[in-house]
């Protein structure tokens, strides 16, 4: 998706939206392909005095593995994103600042670098997931498993010796 911009380059005060829909369902992201179709892109160029900046929003939802518990889970990402847009650069500091070629700028490519740079590469399904049982593998979301607790051996043997004077 391409969007020209000579038109707003020459127009201050002038806004072009936009609007487009992209796939990034094959897009690997730890071994795994977790975004769902379709990735929506949203925005505008606006001519601010002269300087053109773009602002707008990529959003999509994930379909993600928990990292505890490995249970699956959908998750919904939004990211904004916003740049300075310039012909040619000035001075070679400004990192923020995209250059157009021929008054175009790919939309795509912009959106798509800022989506996956946003991407968290630790995925947990909930802040206070319990994750799996290091001894039975049980999920503990779904409540405790049978794994006898460890018994400090102190107490076992003092256990044994109560058990004895009750029996007496
Ligand atoms: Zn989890
Ligand atoms: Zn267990």
């Amino acid at each position: 998706m391409r969007l020209n911009l000579q038109e707003v380059i020459r127009t201050p005060g002038m806004r072009a939206p936009f609007s487009f829909q992209m796939d990034l369902s094959g897009l690997e992201f730890g071994g795994e392909t977790p975004v769902a179709a379709p990735v929506e892109v949203s925005g505008a160029v606006r001519n601010m005095a002269g300087a053109l900046i773009l602002e707008g929003t990529v959003s999509a939802g994930l379909n993600l593995t928990c990292d505890r518990c490995l249970a699956p889970f959908s998750q919904k990402m939004r990211v904004p994103v916003e740049h300075l847009l310039a012909e040619e650069l000035e001075d070679e500091e400004n990192d923020g600042i995209l250059l157009l070629e021929d008054g175009e700028i790919d939309l795509a490519e912009v959106f798509t670098t800022a989506f996956v740079l946003a991407m968290d590469t630790k995925h947990v399904c909930s802040e206070d997931c319990k994750g799996l049982c290091a001894g039975c593998g049980a999920n503990l979301n779904d409540g405790p498993c049978q794994c006898r607790p460890e018994v400090d051996p102190r107490l076992a043997a003092l256990a044994q010796l109560l058990d004895r004077e009750s029996d007496d």
